[in-house]
């Protein structure tokens, strides 16, 4: 399943990357290339702007009303039945949405400070913008926050999910 988020929704495209999920993101108010890229790239648009409903594309625009990211991201993921997948977290860059490589600590290890590069097993590039990655603990905060929406859905039988 594949996304595209509008400006209302820069960071709930940040979680959803976060959880692995393939993501565009348009930070400009631009109905005409959010519709674009839906059509383009098969993605279903996530927005909490109604105007989309006129579009024609009822069956491509899911219109979420939550305020709170955590909430917009439990929602989509519990009516949509995704699989939250720990083996696909902060799998993707999280600026891009390009999925991470794996690169040799030692080719980058003029841009890590020592301390990342003697601690850190594996670093991950993003082969498009370049960014480097690690497990850092702000990753584990991440992954923790995910681990617990996880499980907070697994526990509700299908019936209870709406
Ligand atoms: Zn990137």
């Amino acid at each position: 399943m594949r996304f595209v988020c509008d400006s209302t929704m820069g960071k709930l495209a940040r979680f959803l990357r976060m959880a692995g999920f393939d993501t565009a993101y348009v930070k400009e108010d631009n109905l005409a290339r959010v519709l674009a890229i839906s059509k383009e790239e098969n993605r279903l648009i996530v927005s909490r702007n109604s105007k989309y409903l006129g579009q024609q594309l009822a069956s491509n625009f899911y219109h979420l009303t939550a305020d709170e990211p955590l909430d917009q991201f439990r929602k989509l993921v519990s009516d949509l039945q995704m699989q939250l997948d720990e083996k696909r977290f902060l799998t993707r860059c999280l600026q891009c949405n390009e999925p991470l490589e794996k690169i040799d600590t030692e080719r980058v290890s003029e841009r890590l400070y020592d301390f990342v590069a003697r601690t850190q097993p594996e670093i991950f590039v993003c082969p498009r913008c370049d960014r480097l990655y690690w497990h850092a603990t702000h990753a584990h905060a991440m992954i923790t926050r995910l681990l617990a929406i996880k499980s907070e859905l697994d526990r509700k039988p299908d019936s209870e999910r709406n």
